[in-house]
């Protein structure tokens, strides 16, 4: 029989496993492993970083959503031999073989090889991280009515890319509460970013946005500061060729992300753990291999660089790939090559603000305040109905998009 194997539940392989369910012919095994017994919505790691929604609102059990024919396989990859066609998985000594693989492992926190990050620093890539960044927050502001240690009312954001900027919109609308519940002095929420603006894919005004929104919070952006070290409660950085330090109990990495290391663990051709593919999605020379999602590398021929990495992007790859897989254990055509078509992205400021840039026929529309943040909640809702089911949906999405 037929072997098709989807390594990864994330967006990009539970999209991948929907499709194949319906399309593929019916004489087709198709295994969906995962190391984990659940899907996380990767996108809303923020708001439980921030202790804003628990846990199993931004997570779902994988078994009870898959389709009927779907197998599920709840065991770890540690390396893909394309030669040999066959993935091996941890503890197990024979490898499973394929027809054609499905790679799509998500994406890791990235040091950068700065000093310290791993072991003083706490990263945002898992829901188990995101639960220990606010375990972190929650334990230090808790503590300090015995320590009246400063360093416990400090928290330290590390990078202000996407993941950054709706961490510190999530800590705005939280630490109020939180200093309540507590009653401590305010606690204080600092910024350190390399660059001198934010959200560079943004147009200027909703940069500008997003900066009054964090003043108005009383979050302290410091943007030109080039982190070069983490130790014990301490981050060094670089600010106008002046070396300074900050001093925190909680500091959070979100500096950036590279792709599984399984890509390069497999001798695959990755750089940062992803893999450049070919218009097919595929790895080159090997048109049984797709590569999609944060371990892909699918270059935009506007800029002549790989697209960011997104959940929209990689369920896009996924819908394209179902797609040609179906067709092609068909004995059908499928020569259409893939193109990526953005609808637009948007970064939350909290549960009732956002920024947002989308196009509609053709024009871009800048969204800002409560429209972008009910767009937010939409996507939110859509990807939970589409990969998940609707009673998912129902227990987890967000209704509440107008209150
Ligand atoms: P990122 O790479 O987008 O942002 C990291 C930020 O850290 C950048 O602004 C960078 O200038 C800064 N930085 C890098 N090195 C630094 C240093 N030494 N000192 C200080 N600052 C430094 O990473 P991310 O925010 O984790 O996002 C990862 C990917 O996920 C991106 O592709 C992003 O677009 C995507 N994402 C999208 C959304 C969304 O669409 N809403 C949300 C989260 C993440």
């Amino acid at each position: 029989m037929t072997q098709v194997l989807i390594l990864g539940a994330g967006y990009a392989g539970m999209r991948t496993a929907k499709i194949l369910a319906k399309k593929a012919p019916n004489d087709i095994n198709i295994t969906l492993i995962d190391k984990e017994t659940y899907h996380t919505e990767k996108t809303n790691l923020h708001e439980v970083a921030a202790g804003t929604i628990s846990p199993d609102r931004i997570s779902y059990d994988i078994r009870e959503v898959l389709p009927e024919r779907i197998n599920f396989l709840n065991a770890e990859v540690v390396k893909i031999d394309v030669d040999h066609k066959c993935v091996y998985l941890k503890g197990q000594d024979n490898p499973l073989e394929y027809d054609q693989v499905v790679i799509c492992l998500g994406f890791k926190s990235e040091s950068f090889g700065i000093d310290g990050v791993e072991q003083y620093s706490l990263p945002l890539d898992t829901l188990d991280a995101a639960k220990n960044v606010w375990n972190s927050i929650e334990q230090s502001v808790k503590r300090f009515n015995e320590t009246k240690d400063e360093r416990d009312l400090n928290i330290v954001i590390c990078g202000a890319g996407f993941t950054g900027i709706e961490v510190l919109g999530e800590l705005a609308n939280k630490l109020p509460e939180l200093q309540q519940r507590y009653q401590t002095p305010s606690i204080k929420v600092t910024c350190l970013e390399r660059a001198t603006s934010i959200l560079p894919m943004f147009s200027k005004e909703l940069g500008d946005y997003t900066l009054n929104f964090m003043s108005k919070h009383n979050i302290n952006m410091i943007l030109g500061a080039e982190i070069n070290g983490v130790s014990d409660r301490k981050v060094s950085y670089k600010l106008n060729d002046e070396e300074k330090e900050l001093e925190a109990s909680t500091i959070v990495w979100t500096v950036g992300v590279s792709g599984s290391d399984i890509m390069e663990d497999s001798n695959l051709p990755a750089k940062r753990g992803r893999v450049i593919v070919d218009d097919h999605l595929n790895l080159e020379d090997h048109p049984e291999v797709y590569v999609l999602g944060d371990v892909a590398a699918v270059m935009d021929p506007t800029s002549n660089r790989p697209y960011p990495v997104t959940a929209q992007i990689a369920l896009s790859q996924a819908t394209y790939a179902a797609k040609r897989i179906s067709k092609t254990l068909d004995n059908k055509d499928f020569d259409e090559k893939y193109e990526y078509h953005s609808l637009g992205t948007v970064a939350s400021l909290g549960d009732r603000d956002a920024v947002a840039e989308t196009s509609l026929a053709g024009k871009t529309i800048k969204l800002k305040g409560y429209p972008a943040s009910a767009l937010k909640k939409v996507i939110t809702d859509k990807s939970l109905y589409k990969d998940a089911n609707i009673s998912t949906m129902l227990k987890k999405g967000r209704y509440d998009l107008w209150k």
